[in-house]
């Protein structure tokens, strides 16, 4: 995470939407601080903006995770190697 040292420090408080939407990768890869995650969870459980948010992100990670899957697959990546080298013969 970069550049979030601006004096926005409310830690032992509720968590502001903004500081959530910060948080959320490391929610998604459990890099969060047990009383952090506790405190993120409180937070979506009443703030149905961020569920929703929550709910978008998980999706969209899913398809990037599943797109990479995809990609690792030899048949697939020889296929857009393929289709880069067209492009750039159209360039
Ligand atoms: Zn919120």
């Amino acid at each position: 995470m970069t550049a979030g040292d601006n004096g926005v420090k409310a830690l032992g408080g509720e968590l502001t939407c903004q500081e959530l939407v910060e948080l959320v990768t490391d929610y998604f890869e459990d890099a969060l601080a047990p009383a952090d995650r506790a405190r993120f969870e409180a937070h979506v459980a009443g703030c149905p903006g961020c569920d929703a948010y929550l709910g978008q992100t998980r999706t969209t990670l899913e398809v990037v995770r599943a797109t990479a899957v995809l990609q690792a697959r030899p048949e697939v990546s020889a296929l857009l190697e393929a289709f880069r080298a067209w492009k750039r013969g159209l360039a």
